[in-house]
Formats: C-alpha cells, sequence, structure tokens
C-alpha cells in the first residue's frame, strides 16, 4: 500500500493563516510592523542571482504577506569581520527588528561563529548562535534552527507521537541532524545520528520508526533501507543536471514501503520560511544574556 503523504503545502497553509492572526496582534501590542532583517554579503549590482538571493526574495514574501517588515541590509563582499559586527549590533540596537538572518554562505575571511554569536541571541531566529545552541542543549527555552522547527511541525501536524519512537537520523550537521536529535530527545524519542562514517548505514535505518534524512545526496535512502510502515521525513534539497529537484530519498520506491512520506519538494521546505516568521513574532521568555 502507498503511504500517506505528508503534504507540507497543506500544512503551511494553515500554519501561514495562525502566523497572519499572530502578527496582527502583535503589531498592535508593540505599536509598530515588527521587522525580519535578512541581512546579505553580495557583490553590489551583481548580474547573476544565486540560491540565497532566491531564499532571501522566498523570504522577503513569505514576511510580507503574513503582516511583517523585511529589510534587506546589503553588505559588500570586502567587509571586515568588525565592520559586519558592527552592522548587526546596529540591527540588535533597533527596536523594530525582532529578527535577524545571516545568509549563507559567508566570504572566507569572516569567521562565521563569531560574527553570528554577535547577533542578540532573541532576535537569532534561525538559532545559530552558541547562546540558543546551549540552551537548546539544556533544555531551556531556545531559538532553534528553523528547518528543525520545520521537521517538528510536520510530525506533529500529522499527529505522529513521537515517546519512545525509534528515530534515526541521517546527516549530524549542526544546523539540522544535531539540533533535531536534541529537539527529539526532548519529546521522549530515542534517537540515533547517522554521519558519513556511519558504517552499514541500512542497519540503521532499517530499525527506524522514524527515518529522517539531511545528507544532500539524491537517492541515498532506497526502499530496502526503510522499515515497512516507517514515517520518512526527507529534508534533503537535491537540484539535478536536468534542473529537476529532488530530496535525499527515492521518492518513487520508497513510498511503496513506508507508511508516510514527505515529497520533495513540497514536504518539509515550504514550511522552513514560517518557522523564521514564528520566531520572529514570538518572544523568547525567561531568558538572561549578560
Ligand atoms: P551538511 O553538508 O552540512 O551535512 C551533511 C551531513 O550528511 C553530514 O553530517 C555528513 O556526515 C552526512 N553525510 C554525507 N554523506 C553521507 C552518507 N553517504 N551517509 C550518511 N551520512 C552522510 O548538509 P546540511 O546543511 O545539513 O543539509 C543537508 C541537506 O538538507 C541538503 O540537501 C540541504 O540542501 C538540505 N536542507 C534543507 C533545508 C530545508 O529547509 N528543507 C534546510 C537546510 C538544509
Amino acid at each position: 500500500m502507498s503511504a500517506t503523504i505528508l503534504d507540507g503545502r497543506e500544512y503551511a497553509t494553515a500554519i501561514r493563516q495562525e502566523l497572519t492572526d499572530l502578527a496582527i496582534q502583535r503589531n498592535a501590542e508593540v505599536g509598530y510592523t515588527i521587522t525580519l532583517a535578512i541581512v546579505v554579503v553580495r557583490e553590489p549590482n551583481a548580474a547573476t542571482v544565486n540560491a540565497s538571493d532566491i531564499y532571501t526574495r522566498q523570504l522577503q514574501r513569505t514576511a510580507q504577506s503574513i503582516g511583517i517588515d523585511c529589510r534587506i541590509v546589503d553588505l559588500p563582499l570586502t567587509i571586515t569581520l568588525e565592520e559586519f559586527r558592527v552592522a548587526l549590533h546596529d540591527l540588535n540596537e533597533d527596536k523594530q527588528i525582532h529578527g535577524i538572518i545571516v545568509q549563507l554562505p559567508l566570504p572566507p575571511h569572516i569567521d562565521r561563529e563569531v560574527l553570528l554569536d554577535t547577533i542578540k541571541p532573541e532576535r537569532d531566529v534561525d538559532g545559530v548562535g552558541s547562546f540558543n545552541a546551549g540552551s537548546l542543549f539544556l533544555n531551556l527555552p531556545a531559538r532553534v534552527s528553523a528547518t528543525c522547527a520545520a521537521v517538528m511541525e510536520v510530525l506533529d501536524r500529522a499527529a505522529i507521537p513521537l515517546d519512545g519512537k525509534r528515530v534515526i537520523i541521517v546527516g549530524a550537521s549542526t544546523i539540522v541532524g544535531k539540533p533535531l536529535m536534541l529537539m527529539l530527545l526532548q519529546r521522549h524519542a530515542t534517537v540515533s545520528v547517522c554521519h558519513i562514517y556511519t558504517q552499514d548505514l541500512s542497519l540503521f535505518t532499517q530499525q527506524a520508526d522514524i527515518l529522517i534524512v539531511a545528507v544532500g545526496k539524491p537517492g541515498l535512502i532506497t526502499s530496502t533501507m526503510v522499515r515497512p510502515g516507517a514515517v520518512v521525513i526527507d529534508v534533503g534539497i537535491n537540484v539535478l543536471p536536468d534542473g529537476t529537484v529532488v530530496g535525499d530519498v527515492d521518492f518513487t520506491a520508497v513510498r511503496e514501503i513506508a507508511g508516510a512520506i514527505t515529497p520533495v519538494p513540497g514536504g518539509v521546505g515550504p514550511l522552513t520560511n514560517l518557522m523564521v516568521i514564528r520566531q520572529t513574532l514570538t518572544t523568547l521568555d525567561n531568558v538572561v544574556f549578560l
């Protein structure tokens, strides 16, 4: 029997409405239009459009459609770390700005960790700084990676129980695999994380009640690697030479084995921007940052 398709676009429609209502309420509470700052480092007047430009435009459109403002802060490729940090400090001090996103990748001369830790934890709406990473680790209120929040949202909207379930995450990056491991642990799942050095990957994946894949390799997960009835969440985004976008899971074959599966595109992806906006609209309670 074919798996249930976990339709991210359908969840996104509901979340968009919830966030639009929240934006009306929050803007009225603060007395101005809440603003998300997107910091982009690029060649001035660059002729070509890259993935980061596309993401920036999508995020801007999403923010505006929900009822918050978006400020694009363009910085030159020659910017020094100190100048960059001053620009972030200015955004930290601007009361209208409730969220700051720095588009990656950064020029090689910029120390990413030092830079990202300049963002006030409250405004770090993609959970990239060490304060939020530490808070997540300690089970304290935290801004989290929007991608991980999107995965949790899919699981929750689909009412997939997590308590005691065996979750296998394939991919151990700082932005997806590792924070997701902590978020699922907090929800009482039994979590294993696999990565490029994992030997006999299928030995792990076949045990999963819930299999989450975030690697960036099309076709990595085949149908023989999936336990019948498992929930499969594909975070991967890969553009094939012919322009087709696919995930890391062989969707056509695995949907015949799995109990539920996210498509790519149209699974986790549509929720990621919305999670950035949600974290921009909500406050982080009980956080003291010295
Ligand atoms: P990354 O390159 O930082 O990490 C990849 C991880 O996969 C590493 O931990 C690596 O050890 C592991 N890996 C590589 N080859 C492997 C193999 N053969 N077997 C097992 N593990 C292997 O990547 P990332 O930034 O975490 O992104 C992963 C994927 O998720 C990419 O396709 C990316 O485009 C996508 N992504 C999607 C969203 C979204 O919103 N849907 C957001 C971020 C990333």
